[in-house]
């Protein structure tokens, strides 16, 4: 039986076109077609997580009140873009306790020489050189715990996780070799073909971040229709005429035709052929359009949860009940493996 299981951070309120498009968008296919085979044959599972632990990592620390209601507004994003509680499991991460426990059990055979090379935890220890916390090391050991406490089988991430998926399955070789007894399986990521990674609007060079400092960098999911075009107004481009897909040489205009591409659903080559000879006015205009298709109707949604926000508390309690009852009982045996009195 396959068990899905991916998570997003609460470090901010709103998802950006980034986690949609290169996350979510395979979650909801996934979703559709886990729902069918479960019709046939039930029993295959589908855990999405706030994975509000990890946001403890971020350089900018959030302020009680922030995280809280970070964490309901990243479910409400997940509902509104389509989750549906009654075909998967909704969770906050902290509401399950077994993650921190297994952490531990895990950061017991990692690596703390392969931990310190990981690209993500350079890249974000650079920002903040004056005190890189241990959380922010361990962060794929949280990863690896969130993905082997369910036994996850597939993990719908975008691009820049694919290091920590493959973290993970040497976690499972080095529990499996230290503990002499075969528990988990080997996780594989799913990943999209055409947006694994989306770039931030102001630099075509790295990705579409929530945490980047500049709000002009991405798209949320709650930018209305006017932002949405101011944004990719002022996003950057190059001096070169006309429009073309060159990802070396033109990384922003390949960013902005990816963007069109997938929200649109007219391949590069099609956009390419429209706009070769176009002004970047009357493409980003086509490519704002086509982003406002995709988040209007996702804003609206938001706008409802956030307005019935009791539906929300009782989606992630209950979901939390559901997690928690299959974390225990995989714990429980985990820790009959290593020999931990329980
Ligand atoms: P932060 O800057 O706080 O790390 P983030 O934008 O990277 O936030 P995460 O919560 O870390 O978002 O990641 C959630 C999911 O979105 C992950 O599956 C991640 O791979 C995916 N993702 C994040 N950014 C992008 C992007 N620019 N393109 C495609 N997928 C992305
Ligand atoms: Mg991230």
């Amino acid at each position: 039986k396959v068990t899905v299981f991916s998570g997003m951070q609460p470090t901010s309120a709103a998802l950006h076109l980034g986690n949609y498009l290169g996350a979510m968008d395979n979650w909801l296919k996934i979703q559709d077609l886990i729902a069918k085979h479960n019709e046939v044959s039930p029993g295959h599972k589908l855990i999405f997580s706030i994975v509000d632990l990890h946001s403890l990592t971020a350089t900018k620390t959030l302020s009680p009140k922030e995280l809280h209601s970070n964490t309901l507004s990243v479910a409400i994003n997940y509902l509104a873009s389509g989750i549906d509680p009654q075909k998967v499991i909704l969770f906050n991460q902290s509401m399950v306790a077994a993650h921190s426990e297994l952490t531990w059990i895990f950061n017991c055979i990692a690596s703390f020489s392969k931990l310190s090379t990981m690209v993500q935890f350079k890249e974000k220890s650079k920002s903040n050189s004056q005190s890189i916390s241990n959380g922010l090391l361990s962060y794929p050991v949280l990863m690896a715990a969130d993905i082997l406490l369910y036994r996850a089988t597939h993990v719908p991430v975008g691009d820049d996780q694919t290091q920590h998926i493959e973290f993970t399955r040497e976690i499972v070789n080095s529990f499996h070799h230290t503990y002499k007894k075969k528990y988990f399986p080997l996780p594989t990521i799913i990943s999209s073909e055409t947006s694994k990674r989306i770039m931030s609007l102001q630099d075509g060079r790295v990705k579409m971040s929530k945490s980047d400092p500049s709000d002009l960098s991405r798209i949320s999911l709650t930018d209305t229709d006017e932002m949405i075009q101011m944004k990719i107004k002022k996003s950057k481009t190059d001096s070169i005429i006309g429009i073309s897909y060159d990802i070396q040489n033109r990384p922003d205009i390949s960013n902005l035709l990816s963007i069109a591409s997938v929200t649109s659903g007219v391949s590069i080559a099609d956009l390419e052929k429209e706009f070769k000879d176009k002004q970047n006015s009357h493409f980003k205009d086509f490519v704002s359009q086509s982003i406002i298709s995709k988040v209007k109707p996702i804003r609206e949604k938001i706008n409802y949860y956030q307005a019935n926000e009791k539906i929300v508390r009782d989606i992630l309690l209950e979901g939390s009940d559901k997690a928690n009852q299959i974390a225990i009982n995989n714990l429980k045996q985990i820790k009959d493996i290593i020999g931990l009195y329980h």
